[in-house]
C-alpha cells in the first residue's frame, strides 16, 4: 500500500496525540487552525543538501522541529525515532550554512532524563513507526540511513588514484568510468556504451573498497555508498525499499555513483541454501536487479560493487545489462608491490638497508593491506626502539609478527617441550632445504606467536601463478617433517603437527579431484563446487566405487610424501640433530645461521660418498 508522506505524518501525529492521551483535537478544529507546512524528514533532507534551510530548532522533549527556509517561509518536520540527537550533531558537523538553535541540542545525558519522562509515549512512536514503516514497505525508516550515505561524502574524497598502488588495470577501467562522469555527452555523441554496473572482485585487502572510493574522489559527483549487510535488515522489506531509495536519490543527483561493498550479503545466488530467512535478502535481490534493468546510459548513473566472492553470486547479476565490466583486482605483483610500499612509506622515513625494492621481494602473496599492515607494525618497533628510521631489522622483526602473530612468552614450556619443539621445526627446515622444489627457508624459531608454538618461515624466490606437481609434492614433505621427526626422534608423535597435517590433506585432495596429479584416475575433476551444486548433499557427481578410489589416492600421495620426508630426515640425522640443539639455544635461526648449519649437509654428504645426492632421488620414489 502506498501511503504519501505527509498523510503519513499526519497519521503519525494523530495516533500519536491519541494514544498518549495528551492532546485531543477534532477534524473540524484542526483545519480552522493556522497550519505550518509540514515536510518529510527526505524533503528536509534533500532542501539542507542544496543549501535552502537557513536554521532549524530543537524543541525540548519533542520530535517535531520547526524551520526557516532562506525565502523566509516556515516549516515543521517530524524526526524518526531516536534520530534527533544525531540528527541535531549531523546537522552542526555538515552543515554550516544551518543555524542550528541550540535551546535543546540534544546530548546523549539529556536524552536519559527525557526517556524517563517520556518513555511510554516512545514506546508508542517506535511502534506505530515500526507498523507504518511496514505498511508502507519501509520507506519511513530508510530515510535515516539516507542521511547517513550522504554524510559520507566529504571523508571520501580525499582519496585519489594515487592512494592506490599496482592496480594499473582496475584504475584504467574505472578512469574510463570517470571520464563518463565528467563528461557524459563526449560519449554519448559517438554513441558509447557506457557500462551500467562494475562489479570489482579479488582477495580481500586488494585494494577495492579504496578503489571505489579513489572513483568517488576523481569523479567529483554524489556517491552513495553501502554495505551489502546495509541491506539486510530487521523488518521485512526494508532491504528492497533501501534499494529503491538508494537508486532514486542518485537519480535525483545524477550524474552519480552507486557503490554497494560486499554486495555477496545481498546478491548470493537465489534458492541456493536451505537456510531459513533468505526471503528478505531475495527480495532486496530482485529489486537490485529490477532497478537495474531500469536506468541506462542516459540516468547518469554507474552502479560500482565489490565481493570477495564472485563464485557465489547470483548469476543473473553478472548478465549483460547488469555488471557489464567485472574486473578482477588480484593480489599485486613485485612491481605493485613496490610501488604500494611507496604509498605506505610516505610519513614513514625508511634506513637506506629498508628500500621499497628488498621489502617488496620479501612479501610474495601479499596484498595491499598485508603490505600496509606490515609498514605500520615497523613503524611501531621503530618508534618502541627510539630509532630515528625503519630499519631491515624493524621490517624483518614486523614481518614475523604480521606472518606468524605477535610472539607469546614460553615459560611455561617443560624442558621435554621444548625439545620437541626444536625438532619438530627443524624438522620441516631440513626436509624444505633438501628438497629443490619447496620454497627456500628463511627463518626457523621456537619462540611462540600467535597460536604457534615454533614456526617455519619459508618464502617463494619470485612471484608464482603455477605450481607444478613436484613443488607440491615436496611442499607437504616439507609440511611432514615436522611430525616425522618427531615420530623418529621421541618414538610418538604429538598433538603438535595438527595444523600441518590439515593443510597436507588440503594439497592431496585438490591434487587428486581438482588438478588430476594422481595419475591414476584420468583427467576428471572430481566434485561439484559451490553454486554448482543444487544443495550441499549433490556435491558428489562419481560413484561410490569412484569415492574409494579418490580417498585411497589421496592417502597414497601423504604416505609417499611422509616416507620422503622420513629417508631425509633418517639421513640427514646429524644435521637434525645439530639444529635442534642450536634451536633450544639460541630459539631463532635466521638465514645466517641457517647457511651455517645446512653448509654440515654437502661436507657430510661429500664424506659419506652421495647421500645428498640419494636424497634428492628420494623424491622419485612412488
Ligand atoms: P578490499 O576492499 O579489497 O578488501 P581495502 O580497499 O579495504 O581492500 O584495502 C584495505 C587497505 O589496504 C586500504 O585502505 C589501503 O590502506 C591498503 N591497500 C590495499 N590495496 C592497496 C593498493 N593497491 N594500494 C595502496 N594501498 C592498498
Ligand atoms: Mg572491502
Ligand atoms: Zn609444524
Amino acid at each position: 500500500m502506498e501511503v504519501t508522506s505527509t498523510t503519513r505524518i499526519r497519521l503519525l501525529l494523530l495516533l500519536l496525540a491519541m494514544a498518549s492521551g495528551l492532546v485531543v483535537f477534532g477534524i473540524g478544529s484542526a483545519t480552522t487552525m493556522p497550519v505550518t507546512p509540514v515536510m518529510s524528514f527526505s524533503e528536509l533532507d534533500t532542501a539542507i543538501d542544496r543549501g535552502q534551510v537557513s536554521r532549524i530548532e530543537f524543541r525540548e522533549g519533542s520530535s517535531t522541529i520547526q524551520g526557516t527556509l532562506r525565502d523566509g517561509t516556515t516549516f515543521q518536520t517530524l524526526l524518526p525515532p531516536l534520530t534527533t540527537g544525531t540528527f541535531a550533531q549531523d546537522l552542526v558537523d555538515n552543515s554550516p550554512t544551518v543555524e542550528v538553535s541550540t535551546a535543546a541540542r540534544v546530548t546523549s545525558t539529556s536524552w536519559f532524563a527525557l526517556l524517563g519522562t517520556v518513555a511510554p509515549l516512545l514506546l508508542m512512536v517506535v511502534l506505530v513507526w515500526v507498523i507504518l514503516a511496514r505498511m508502507n514497505g519501509g520507506k519511513a525508516a530508510s530515510k535515516k540511513f539516507t542521511a547517513k550515505t550522504q554524510k559520507k561524502q566529504s571523508e571520501l574524497q580525499d582519496v585519489t588514484f594515487a592512494d592506490v598502488a599496482g592496480a594499473n588495470e582496475a584504475v584504467l577501467e574505472l578512469n574510463e568510468i570517470r571520464e563518463f562522469l565528467t563528461d557524459p555527452d563526449r560519449f554519448r555523441n559517438i554513441g558509447a556504451k557506457i557500462p551500467k554496473g562494475v562489479l570489482l572482485y579479488g582477495p580481500p585487502g586488494t585494494g577495492k573498497t579504496l578503489l571505489a572510493r579513489a572513483v568517488a574522489g576523481e569523479a567529483g559527483v554524489p556517491f552513495f555508498t553501502l554495505a551489502g549487510s546495509d541491506f539486510v535488515e530487521m523488518f521485512a522489506g526494508v532491504g528492497a525499499s533501501r534499494v529503491r531509495d538508494l537508486f532514486e536519490e542518485a537519480r535525483k543527483q545524477a550524474p552519480a555513483i552507486i557503490f554497494v561493498d560486499e554486495i555477496d550479503a545481498v546478491g548470493r545466488h537465489r534458492g541456493g541454501s536451505a537456510v531459513a530467512g533468505n526471503e528478505e535478502r531475495e527480495q532486496t535481490l530482485n529489486q537490485l536487479l529490477v532497478e537495474m534493468d531500469g536506468f541506462d546510459v542516459e540516468t547518469g548513473v554507474i552502479f560500482i560493487a565489490a565481493t570477495n566472492r564472485p563464485d557465489v553470486l547470483d548469476q543473473a547479476l553478472l548478465r549483460p545489462g547488469r555488471f557489464d565490466r567485472q574486473v578482477a583486482v588480484d593480489r599485486p605483483d613485485l612491481v605493485g608491490r613496490r610501488q604500494i610500499v611507496a604509498v605506505h612509506a610516505k610519513g614513514k622515513p625508511l634506513g637506506p638497508d629498508a628500500n621499497p625494492e628488498t621489502i617488496a621481494r620479501r612479501t610474495p602473496g601479499f596484498t595491499g593491506a598485508d603490505i600496509a599492515n606490515l609498514l605500520n607494525e615497523a613503524a611501531l618497533l621503530t618508534a618502541r626502539r627510539d630509532l630515528a628510521v625503519i630499519g631491515q631489522r624493524e621490517i624483518d622483526d614486523a614481518l614475523d609478527r604480521v606472518i606468524a602473530g605477535p610472539e607469546r612468552s614460553t615459560t611455561t614450556l617443560s624442558d621435554k617441550e621444548k625439545q620437541v619443539i626444536a625438532y619438530h621445526e627443524a624438522g620441516h627446515a631440513l626436509v624444505g632445504h633438501v628438497l629443490p622444489n619447496a620454497d627456500p627457508i628463511h627463518k626457523v624459531s621456537i619462540i611462540a606467536r600467535g597460536k604457534a608454538l615454533g614456526w617455519t618461515l619459508s618464502l617463494p624466490e619470485k612471484d608464482k601463478v603455477l605450481r607444478s606437481q613436484s613443488e607440491l609434492t615436496d611442499d607437504m614433505a616439507m609440511l611432514l617433517g615436522g611430525r616425522i621427526a618427531e615420530e623418529i626422534i621421541f618414538g610418538e608423535p604429538t598433538t603438535g603437527a595438527a595444523n600441518d597435517i590439515e593443510i597436507v590433506s588440503g594439497i592431496a585432495r585438490s591434487m587428486v579431484t581438482e588438478y588430476a596429479m594422481s595419475g591414476n584416475l584420468g583427467l576428471q575433476k572430481f566434485g561439484l563446487g559451490v553454486g554448482e551444486a543444487y544443495n550441499a548433499s549433490t556435491t558428489q557427481n562419481y560413484s561410490d566405487q569412484m569415492a574409494e578410489k579418490i580417498d585411497d589416492e589421496i592417502r597414497r600421495l601423504i604416505d609417499n610424501a611422509a616416507e620422503l620426508a622420513r629417508q631425509i630426515l633418517t639421513v640427514h640425522r646429524d644435521v637434525l640433530d645439530h639444529m635442534a640443539a642450536e634451536l633450544i639455544e639460541h630459539e631463532t635461526l635466521d638465514k645466517d645461521a641457517l647457511t651455517t648449519i645446512f653448509a654440515r649437509l654437502t661436507s657430510v654428504s661429500a664424506a659419506a660418498g652421495s647421500s645428498h645426492d640419494a636424497s634428492l632421488d628420494l623424491r622419485h620414489l612412488n
